[in-house]
């Protein structure tokens, strides 16, 4: 996708780092619409591509942030190169639920255009990022919250990034190996997000777990919560290896059956009754458009391409290589 943009508009990707909506408005291609945001869109940030407009437009939330709406924009931008360059097209029409990989390729552009790699702190490369990291990267760069947790994420083994709002609700998540909380989902009663809300300072809690819309838990992790300002705590979950520790063990996983509940897809967010067997794999029901927890798991495994930015599995890749055998 950066070599899409480079395509399209030469020179453009540091001015789109600068400042995403001053130079997106100066382009022809595509334009920007301003709207409320309705909570209901399909995207994971606050905007919405339209492809019958002429131009295309980007539309990007009015929320709170000058940085989140260059977020928006720049995901939004992701899907209109998705759907206008034949060769990003042809790749995501290989994936069967490619509405969510699309998704996340569209996070980890945008946050790539504005967190490059020189600007990653040696020590998350190293040994993965805690709370305090995403908020130190927030404090340092012109990224959004968001940007900064799918940046951060990237370098973790297995766990999630979770930004949460002053109440301790999930608003945003990335994640590796792990089912993520679904947007709109009540962490407040996890005993890390409880203490980090009561004390209003940065948290550690080593017996942490991530809460479903189901009402289910994940495995026990090891979490730090960390306050960005007044409004917004980022908290990371890691099963092991916690970057805050000196010395954190493995958890066994605990496996509570998902048997005759109540349950809300973690990919799509649609609410359904768990009426046939659970996935043999994963051990959660599929819901009516068939992802199961191996669609979640699958794609916190998958790795992005670091030159067309598609979320592709590990058999695209040769070896360790960050760079997708297509484009390779
Ligand atoms: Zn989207
Ligand atoms: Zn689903
Ligand atoms: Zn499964
Ligand atoms: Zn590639």
């Amino acid at each position: 996708m950066l070599a899409a943009v480079e395509r399209i508009h030469p020179g453009s990707l540091a001015a789109l780092h600068e400042d995403p909506l001053t130079e997106l408005s100066c382009w022809s291609d595509v334009q920007i619409l301003m709207a409320p945001e309705d909570g209901e869109g399909r995207c994971s940030v606050a905007g919405s591509y339209i492809d019958r407009t002429d131009p295309p437009t980007l539309v990007v939330g009015t929320s709170r942030s000058y940085r989140r709406r260059g977020f928006t924009a720049l995901h939004e931008l992701g899907h209109h190169l998705q759907q206008t360059d034949p060769s990003l097209g042809q790749a995501l029409f290989a994936w069967q639920d490619s509405e969510a990989f699309e998704d996340a390729a569209c996070d980890a552009f945008a946050a790539r255009v504005l967190i490059p790699d020189s600007e990653i702190p040696a020590n998350v490369r190293l040994r993965g990022p805690s709370a305090t990291d995403v908020v130190e990267m927030f404090h340092y760069s012109q990224a959004s919250r968001e940007a900064c947790c799918v940046r951060a994420a990237e370098y973790l083994a297995s766990g999630a990034v979770v930004l949460l709002d002053g109440d301790g609700t999930a608003i945003f998540s990335v994640s590796r190996s792990l089912i993520p909380p679904a947007r709109g989902t009540d962490q407040s009663g996890n005993p890390l997000v409880e203490r980090a809300l009561r004390t209003g300072t940065t948290a550690q809690h080593d017996k942490a777990y991530v809460e479903y819309r189901s009402g289910k838990q994940s495995e026990l992790l090891y979490g730090q919560a960390a306050w960005c300002d007044e409004e917004y705590l980022v908290a990371v979950f890691v099963p092991d290896n916690a970057p805050w520790l000196r010395y954190s063990v493995p958890r066994p996983g605990t496996g509570a059956s998902l048997y005759d509940t109540p349950w809300v897809c973690e990919t799509c967010g649609e609410a359904f009754e768990v009426s046939t067997a659970p996935c043999e794999q994963c051990g959660v029901a599929a819901c009516p458009d068939g992802h199961c927890g191996c669609v979640s798991a699958r794609m916190s495994k998958d790795r992005v391409c670091d030159r067309c930015f598609l979320v592709l599995a590990p058999s695209r890749f040769d070896g360790t290589s960050g760079t997708c055998r297509d484009c390779a």
